[in-house]
């Protein structure tokens, strides 16, 4: 439930609104889960009996942080050292061991993770989407729930467009608003054209997105040619998925042809730097991206293959790969990484006029990071720069996060769920996990074609 009035004041704030306006000493005022006034402090007036937190000028205030693109997993860890064809066949024995029980407790760890790092809102492709809103209902964060769905022989663990659709009925727009349920496709190669054809019949039905990830390394789509005779973003098209609001996760390999159908079509791109890095994907054309329009947001893509289910590595990490992979510095600053992780994410995930940026009338879903450490040091300005976005973005970690806020609900307060015991839930987890491990011995690898 939304708290009563809330004033944040003597804060650093970072609103990420269209003239990226930064508050320093800025006030902001939140009620019934609106933002009701961001301003400078010496003239936005706090009502009387507000909640007043002073920030004593040692905080920094943002918008809640949006990964929009990930996978929940229980076994972060257990997949290493391996290339995606490599990777998916043993990510496989996960899914086929997974059962609802296993799924709740995976998505707990990864949602308690992102909103401890201050990620209010989540794009989460998994699987018993049903456990996953009941996850996100005991912490309270925002979800995209996206459910991986395929059918080719040999795939019947996954989810089909039966349950797909159940998930839309049940979940989209429930929690006030905060769980959305999207179609969600597995790889290319897991699902059939028909099934492709039908998902866009369902989305179009429901009036939801269709969300799936692609072109991730290039053995993958070399794949793909050799199924198809055709790169996979242009089978996309042809079958229908890509429009306004579609979105693809990773898009590190792809022709100019295929950047022109993403722009022609609309289509959102979720980048996920820290997976591309570490599963030797490559880095991802975004300078194209941007030429062309076409939308980006960040994703941690989950921590089978980041291990950091964390906005701020991601933004980092999205800057020093442009700036390695091209040999430039100037290539995406701190404001553009922030942004992405932020309003674009927001924008991406089709909220982007209720959240993503502080300004009046938007949901009051925000975080608190604590400034007065020597990693984000210096606090003071000078000659017009700012460098605590800088080390924001460069130096700032997901244990820097103080409090977090959804719809004007404190979810975390000093580090600490406000719902949820968290030592009580890493007990449940951890004795959850080894059976899970148990289990999972049953199963081998699949190869992914
Ligand atoms: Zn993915």
């Amino acid at each position: 439930m939304p708290e009563h009035c809330t004033a944040i004041i003597n804060a650093r704030i970072y609103c990420v609104d269209s003239q990226f306006r930064v508050l320093n000493p800025g006030t902001i005022i939140f009620e019934q889960g609106l933002i009701t006034a961001v301003g400078p402090g010496e003239s936005t007036v706090v009502p009387p009996g507000s909640r007043v937190i002073d920030g004593r000028n040692r905080l920094a205030v943002l918008p809640g942080l949006v990964d929009a693109h990930c996978h929940s997993s229980l076994l972060k860890g257990f997949s290493e050292s391996a290339q995606l064809m490599d990777w998916l066949p043993e990510y496989q024995r996960e899914h086929q061991a997974l059962r609802a029980e296993d799924a709740y407790y995976a998505c707990l760890v990864t949602y308690m993770e992102a909103l401890r790092g201050g990620t209010t809102t989540l794009l989460d492709m998994y699987r018993f989407m049903h456990e996953g809103n009941r996850a996100a209902d005991l912490l309270g964060l925002r979800v995209h729930l996206v459910p991986y769905a395929a059918d080719n022989p040999g795939k019947a663990f996954f989810e089909t467009l039966e349950t797909t659709e159940q998930a839309i009925r049940d979940l989209d727009h429930c929690r006030g608003g905060r769980t959305r349920a999207w179609v969600g496709l597995e790889h290319i190669t897991y699902c059939s054209e028909p099934m492709f054809r039908a998902a866009r019949d369902l989305a179009d039905r429901y009036g939801v997105p269709i969300h799936t990830h692609t072109s991730e390394q290039r053995e993958e789509v070399a794949a793909v040619i050799d199924l198809f005779g055709e790169r996979p973003v242009y089978k996309f098209r042809d079958w229908g998925i890509l429009k306004p609001g579609s979105l693809l996760a990773h898009c590190v390999w792809l022709d100019e042809g295929e950047l022109e159908v993403l722009a022609d079509t609309g289509t959102g791109v979720a980048h996920c730097p820290v997976s591309n890095m570490k599963l030797a994907s490559g880095p991802a054309p975004l300078a194209q991206f941007r030429q062309r329009g076409i939308p980006v947001a960040l994703g941690t893509d989950g921590g089978v293959s980041n291990n950091a289910i964390s906005m701020w590595e991601s933004m980092k990490s999205a800057s020093l790969l442009q700036k390695v992979t091209h040999l430039d510095a100037t290539r995406i600053d701190a404001g553009e990484a922030l942004r992405m992780a932020t309003i674009e994410g927001a924008r991406v995930l089709g909220v982007g006029r209720e959240i993503g940026s502080l300004e009046p009338g938007k949901q009051a879903d925000l975080i608190t990071v604590d400034l007065w450490q020597p990693h984000l040091m210096p606090l003071a300005e000078a000659e017009g720069h700012d460098p605590v976005l800088w080390n924001l973005v460069f130096a700032g970690r997901a244990s820097d996060v103080r409090d977090a806020w959804v719809q004007g609900e404190q979810l975390l307060a000093g580090g600490r769920f406000r719902r949820a015991d968290e030592n009580a839930l890493l007990e449940e987890i951890h004795a959850a996990t080894v059976a899970f491990l148990e289990r999972r011995r049953g199963f081998a690898p699949i190869p992914m074609v």
